[in-house]
């Protein structure tokens, strides 16, 4: 049952990052959009950290619940986009996990949100963020990496892809409408996915 612990105690931090965030992600989407995604995070992780885990049987099922508890809280375009990538990555979470397995269930997250968003690299979305953290595990995996290094370089690599869609121009979701005046700005949702890989790196062992 250590899988499922340890998705609790990610969320339990990941919902207090986004408790300490909230003002300034709703102050970046304000720029790009209508100022609501630090309160839509909060309220999905705040939901998804009172999910009764006890009977989550695997840490998969876990993040599916995870998923599906911010599919239906967050709302907005990232509600289904950040539950999407909490669902298809729980399903394809590894048992025992290992950076291979890790590597295998992001891609599968990254793949369902881009299904679902149909952006690209460079469309200054929260897809700039992840892809770089889910090649970053894939290279890891190739090296043979151990977790413990694996984990925090992607979610370096997540920071490194949030700081970069600062000089993008936005072309998905309501940002595009902002597009003109969007270069400068970093995008909300990539501060998020850093947010959240960041503090799993922290917990996932
Ligand atoms: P809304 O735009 O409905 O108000 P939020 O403000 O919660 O929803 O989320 C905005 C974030 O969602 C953006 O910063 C961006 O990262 C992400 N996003 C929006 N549209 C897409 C898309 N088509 N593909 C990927 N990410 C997207
Ligand atoms: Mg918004």
């Amino acid at each position: 049952m250590g899988g499922v612990d340890m998705v609790g105690a990610w969320l339990k931090e990941c919902a207090m990052e986004f408790s300490a965030n909230a003002e300034d992600l709703d102050a970046l989407d304000r720029q790009l959009g209508d100022g609501d995604h630090g309160t839509n995070m909060l309220r999905g992780t705040e939901t998804a950290r009172l999910i009764d885990l006890g009977q989550a049987d695997s840490a998969s099922t876990a993040l599916r619940r995870v998923g599906m508890a911010l599919v239906g809280t967050v709302g907005g375009a990232s509600g289904p986009l950040f539950g999407t990538l909490f669902l298809r990555t729980g399903a394809a979470w590894p048992s025992p996990v290992s950076t291979a397995g890790v590597a295998r269930a992001v891609r599968a997250g990254l793949d369902g949100v881009v299904q679902r968003g149909r952006a690209e690299a460079g469309d200054k979305t929260m897809v700039d963020a992840l892809l770089p953290a889910v090649q970053s595990m894939e290279a890891s995996a190739a090296a043979g990496e151990d977790l413990s290094v694996a984990l925090p370089k992607a979610a370096e690599a997540a920071e490194r892809g949030r700081d970069a869609t600062r000089d993008m121009v936005a072309k998905r979701g309501r940002a595009a409408l902002k597009a003109d005046t969007s270069v400068g700005v970093i995008d909300p949702g990539a501060v998020s996915v850093a947010i959240i890989l960041r503090t799993a790196a922290n917990h996932i062992r």
